[in-house]
């Protein structure tokens, strides 16, 4: 079969069936990889960027890389580099290292203890060494006969037996083949697809795709990166005299190269998402400052700075003929509601409707409560949609908000059901905003207001976004930030404790509610069965119970209806309840400043925002509050990590920039994710540089080079624009 590898072995025989390379340890072996060596010899359109070249198995395996184009293979990048250019005699190899050796066979056979197990013996001039492979085929048993050459590449380790290694990569050889004169890539592969089939198709998409600049020449050799087309060449056929340690490391100028790119990609695609978005129509809701200013003096307290500065911003926003997108940002407590009733009386004054979502009943609950009681005084109608109330009332506020009556509606997802018609909607104001999926955001957004006309955006959040996400993934979005808390707070102290010292704690909510305060108890989260944190909660409650003879306590968890759960937490809000056992569902929004003391059970099973949210809940009055933080030893290193710093930090901007940096973005965006394409290469905490130098490159591109926009962003996104575009 005319195999054509690059580094010149045209004679190598593959010992397991799929490569004429070193196989990836013997277990890899599937005949697939064959197929698209010989189908890359029946050579095709050169212009097409399909895959049509490659069996239907191998394209079914190449999409599950998120590889559908011959142009995806370009940025397919090796994962790690393998030295294959040195020989080391066995004799030299040190123990512990990864070394490639060659030399003949002496002896194979399977050895049954202490498992089966294939068991072969080499020799070079310097000494011997064993092979061990607990997975075989019986090719490649046959491959490794008396007298056959190999070369292996492996970690070496001095076993009873002498040096051995367990599973090295293997290659025979029939004839002298020459050592590579470059590091050889490691791509990231998937079952069945070889890493030499990999390669072969990679040097393909370099030869037949298009790697023309997408940077204007003047910009590039401003920022000082490299051309594209010598990036991508490098990194995946790297010259011999490369710095092997700086491609590894990628840190190196090719690499630079493409996570500038990655990056730009994004600014793109968000810049043109934010563009497109403000070219559509909203109406203009003008302050006239009459009902906000009642408002606001009729409150017990005057807002801070940073309440009155992110309230300009939003009345400015809402003033504009174009559809407002902002996020409004702001640490536990920092009082973003107020912000948000402000907001809606400018859109109500202006004779148009607002909706309020929260992702929790509890939460849209509490919303409901807050905003009746700020906005029925000055004569507005406010209305309580929820999955849980009762079809007459339904129909009814339903009803009322078809024909206007109803200027304000509050509610969770039910707000976004098909039957919720709004009569003139000029603002959906959305609570702790990560909750919610693109899709259903955009659902309220087709709520419409007039004709052609979108409703503004208003998005709260109090998982603070640290500062490269807001610029990465959250720059289709204008941020406004609450950075001061109301005067008055007293800090929270967080402690950790044992869980063996638990009669301490107990001691100390006696203690608290002795003293007419009140405290919460926070249920251990049990990811894997609703059904058993339910019990659990249960079991919680009727222990304190039985330990606090003497206090009122009340339950709330999700399986609740919510009338109860509205009791339960009308019961804690006026003080008839002094001890509240809760499941996490009071995790967001909950406000009751009398409330001082929380106890998080396993704190060590939940995540850091959840904690940082859940501290939040105390600290909202002016006495001292604590929150302990109980756990069960032993702890992982990644839970010993998180408590320690929730305990050391109580900015909520830094436990997510921590945050971020332990897990990566994917899981801190969480729902925003779907839509928005993940960073393959760029980190966003150690190509920040990077990062700021996209931003602007991106401003300039779609002001005046749009045709290098387009093909920036085939080139990187290809299908997934579409994605983007909702
Ligand atoms: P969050 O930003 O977490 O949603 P809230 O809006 O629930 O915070 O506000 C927390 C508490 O602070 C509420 O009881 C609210 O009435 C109060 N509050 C808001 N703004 C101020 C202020 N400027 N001065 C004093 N208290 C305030
Ligand atoms: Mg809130």
């Amino acid at each position: 079969m005319p195999r054509t590898s690059k580094k010149g072995a045209p004679d190598s025989k593959s010992v397991s069936t799929n490569s004429a390379s070193f196989t990836g340890g013997v277990k890899a072996a599937k005949p697939s990889g064959d197929a698209v060596a010989s189908s890359l010899t029946r050579a095709t359109d050169s212009t097409d960027d399909s895959l049509q070249f490659v069996t239907p198995a191998v394209r079914e395996r190449l999409a599950r890389l998120g590889i559908f184009r011959l142009a995806d293979l370009v940025l397919h990048l090796p994962l790690r580099y393998e030295d294959e250019t040195t020989l080391v005699a066995i004799a030299d190899a040190v123990s512990g290292t990864s070394v490639q050796v060659e030399g003949k066979v002496v002896e194979t056979k399977v050895e049954f203890r202490p498992r089966r197990q294939l068991v072969c013996r080499i020799e070079d001039d310097s000494g011997t060494l064993t092979m061990r492979f607990f997975n075989f085929y019986p090719s490649q048993q046959r491959a490794l006969a008396t007298g056959a050459r190999v070369r292996l590449i492996g970690e070496i380790r001095q076993g009873f037996f002498g040096a051995e290694m367990i599973h090295p990569r293997f290659r025979t050889l029939r004839v002298e083949v020459p050592l590579p004169d470059a590091l050889t890539p490691v791509y990231p592969t998937t079952a069945g697809l070889s890493q030499d089939s990999l390669r072969k198709l990679v040097a393909r998409a370099l030869r037949d795709t298009d790697l023309s600049e997408t940077l204007p020449e003047p910009i590039r050799q401003q920022i000082g990166l490299e051309p594209f087309v010598d990036a991508v060449r490098l990194l995946h056929q790297p010259p011999q005299q490369v710095d092997a340690v700086s491609l590894q490391e990628r840190t190196h100028s090719a690499w630079q190269r493409l996570k500038f790119d990655e990056l730009l990609a994004q600014q793109l695609s968000m810049r043109l998402h934010y563009q497109r978005r403000s070219r559509q129509r909203a109406p203009v809701l003008r302050s006239h400052s009459g009902l906000p200013r009642q408002l606001a003096e009729s409150l017990p307290f005057g807002l801070t700075g940073a309440q009155l500065r992110t309230l300009d911003e939003i009345r400015g926003d809402l003033a504009r003929p174009h559809p407002m997108q902002r996020l409004l940002q702001g640490d536990v407590g920092s009082g973003k509601t107020i912000v948000a009733a402000l907001s809606a009386l400018q859109a109500i004054e202006s004779g148009y409707q607002v909706a309020v979502m929260a992702p929790t009943e509890i939460l849209a609950e509490q919303h409901y409560r807050k905003f009746a009681h700020w906005l029925v005084p000055l004569g507005i109608e406010v209305a309580w949609l929820s999955g849980s109330v009762r079809k007459k009332e339904r129909d009814e506020a339903l009803e009322q908000l078809a024909s206007g009556n109803t200027t304000l509606a509050i509610g969770t997802h039910a707000l976004f059901q098909e039957q919720v018609v709004f009569r003139n909607l000029g603002l959906a104001i959305i609570d702790e905003q990560h909750r919610f999926g693109v899709r259903q955001r955009l659902m309220l957004r087709m709520k419409g207001a007039a004709k052609n006309a979108q409703p503004h955006q208003l998005m709260m959040s109090a998982t603070p976004i640290p500062r490269t996400l807001a610029m990465s993934f959250y720059a289709d979005l204008d941020v406004s930030v609450i950075d001061e808390l109301p005067p008055g707070r007293t800090p929270v102290v967080t402690k950790l404790v044992a869980d063996s010292r638990r009669d301490e704690v107990l001691a100390r909510v006696r203690d608290a509610c002795a003293s007419g305060r009140q405290a919460y108890w926070v249920c251990p989260l049990i990811e894997e069965s609703e059904a058993l944190q339910l019990q659990t909660a249960m079991d919680t409650y009727e222990r304190l119970q039985r330990e606090f003879s003497e206090l009122k306590i009340g339950l709330v968890h999700g399986r609740m209806r919510s009338a109860e759960k509205a009791a339960v937490m009308d019961a804690f809000q006026s003080g008839t309840v002094q001890l509240l056992v809760a499941t996490t569902v009071i995790e967001v929004g909950v406000d009751v400043p009398n409330a001082s003391l929380m106890v998080i059970e396993h704190a060590e099973r939940m995540g850091l925002s959840q904690l940082h949210q859940l501290r939040g809940r105390v600290g909202r009055g002016a006495q001292s509050s604590a929150c302990i933080l109980l756990y069960q030893s032993p702890l992982s290193e990644l839970a010993r990590e998180r408590l320690r710093i929730i305990y050391e930090n109580s900015d909520g901007f830094e436990v997510a920039r921590l945050d971020l940096k332990l897990r990566g973005p994917g899981e801190i965006l969480g729902a925003r994710q779907s839509g928005v394409p993940m960073l393959r290469f760029a980190d966003l905490e150690s190509d920040i540089k990077l990062l700021e130098t996209a931003r602007s490159v991106a401003a300039d591109l779609v002001a005046s080079h749009p045709d290098l926009v387009e093909c920036h962003l085939t080139r990187w996104l290809g299908g997934r624009q579409e994605y983007l575009r909702v």
